[in-house]
């Protein structure tokens, strides 16, 4: 019996970043320290974690990043917010 053979996982953009390295664009700005990014090569995403080192982006980093967004934003524009009204006394 023959077995259908899983699709080729090895390309040549996979084997340009495993000797290269990949070649990473931020997709996403998270914090001013937290990003994501994603490989134009072979797709790859990664995220930084609170350690500053690069974690590939899973489902739940990926939700754990739009609640960081989230929370970031709002200390962002409260920040904003205050220093509007210093700048108006
Ligand atoms: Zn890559």
């Amino acid at each position: 019996m023959r077995t259908q053979s899983p699709k080729q996982l090895f390309t040549f953009s996979g084997l340009l970043c495993s000797t290269l390295g990949h070649d990473y664009v931020v997709t996403r700005k998270i914090t001013n320290h937290i990003n994501e990014y994603k490989c134009t090569n072979c797709g790859k995403e990664v995220t930084d974690n609170f350690s500053g080192r690069l974690e590939s982006l899973t489902y739940k980093t990926k939700e754990l990043n739009t609640s960081l967004a989230h929370f970031f934003q709002k200390k962002m524009r409260r920040k904003l917010t205050i220093s509007y009204e210093k700048a108006n006394l």
